[in-house]
């Protein structure tokens, strides 16, 4: 088959990538006050974008864009990304980052080599090619390489596992799709981050409102089935901060990792539970996860049971963020979750008597 350019239907797959928004800039589509009824297809879209991020981001699948609809559902993309701005949310910003660039990946999946090319050149500057003849078939400069791989935590990801040649390394076109993905949640990210503080058309504040509350509902019950018995209202501002860069898909530093892992086990929560916290929504290798789950719980290894980091040394972390009232009490985030725990029972004792 030829290689082409993108078409429409490209830019509504991949609503991110340059040619995407000069068609927007040439059209003219996007205006936002011609967009401020709720009802309207791109808005509906747009706000259907927000609520799928907030949902589990294991396995997300790239919804269907039916024949005519492509300029709706790449309006749809600045919409939501001024939408989720709009909320202020930024644990929402970056679930909504993450759930595109996995939208975005499994799209590639299904796109030929040229394309997948095409676009990491194009709009990443990536030095990459692909080449039939040769296994694995696609060639990347090793400085793209590492600048996507540093943040994936699993060995087969490591440099020095690649077979590298003047320069470049050899990949699948899944390993690609893969650091691409990266690429796009950084890009699309950064985009709504930096995005200046636009007046979101008065008819529009209530579906900001409704989409707000929908995310901290979501993310709620969310907590819940992920936490199990640990109760997530009685956590100390250090560890709820950890839970959710986590399930805000946000890369936590070793020490991070660690100090909420001996946390959630301290707490009683099974070491199944917390690696499959871990896998649903990171790219982390179950079996790796499992191993070092297990070493913090004393089961493997040593065999020393693991406490999470006192208060002291969660300072020295840079991991504190700054106590509430109850942390003047304690010198441990275990302490306060035990303190706090006793008060929600005492006040709830209350309430029913
Ligand atoms: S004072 Fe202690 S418990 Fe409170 S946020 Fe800081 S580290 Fe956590």
């Amino acid at each position: 088959m030829g290689e082409a350019g993108f078409t429409l239907l490209d830019y509504a797959k991949y609503p991110f990538i340059r040619e995407a928004s000069e068609y927007l800039r040439e059209t003219q589509l996007l205006r936002l006050e011609d967009l401020s009824n709720p009802n309207l297809k791109p808005v509906v879209r747009a706000a259907a974008r927000i609520r799928l991020s907030a949902q589990p981001l294991k396995d997300v699948t790239a919804p269907e864009i039916p024949q005519g609809e492509e300029e709706n559902e790449l309006l749809s993309f600045p919409l939501a990304l001024a939408l989720a701005r709009a909320t202020g949310d930024s644990y929402l910003w970056r679930r909504l980052a993450l759930y595109e660039a996995r939208v975005a990946r499994a799209r590639l999946e299904a796109e030929p080599p040229w394309k997948i090319v095409k676009l990491a050149v194009e709009n990443f500057g990536w030095k990459l090619s692909f080449d039939g003849g040769s296994h694995p078939p696609f060639r990347l400069h090793f400085s793209d390489y590492l600048r996507n791989a540093s943040r994936f935590r699993e060995e087969g990801w490591k440099l020095v596992n690649q077979p590298l040649t003047g320069g470049y390394v050899y990949l699948t076109k899944d390993k690609v799709t893969r650091l691409l993905e990266e690429e796009i949640r950084r890009l699309i990210q950064g985009r709504i981050e930096r995005a200046p503080e636009v007046e979101v058309p008065e008819a529009l504040q209530g579906l900001v409102e409704e989409l707000k509350s929908y995310y901290s509902r979501v993310r709620r019950s969310l907590s819940t089935e992920e936490l199990g018995v640990v109760r997530l209202e009685a956590f100390p501002p250090c560890m709820a901060n950890l839970y959710f860069d986590l399930s805000g898909g946000r890369d936590l530093p070793h020490i991070g990792r660690f100090t909420l892992t001996a946390f959630l086990l301290n707490l009683g929560m099974p070491v199944e539970e917390i690696v499959r916290l871990y896998v649903s929504v990171t790219d982390f290798d179950e079996r790796m996860t499992r191993y070092q789950v297990e070493h913090i719980a004393g089961l493997v290894g040593g065999k020393t049971k693991y406490r999470p980091l006192s208060c002291g040394r969660m300072k020295t972390h840079n991991l504190c963020p700054g106590g509430d009232e109850l942390c003047g009490k304690v010198r441990s985030p275990l302490a306060y979750y035990r303190l706090k725990l006793k008060l929600l029972s005492k006040a709830g004792r209350g309430e029913k008597g």
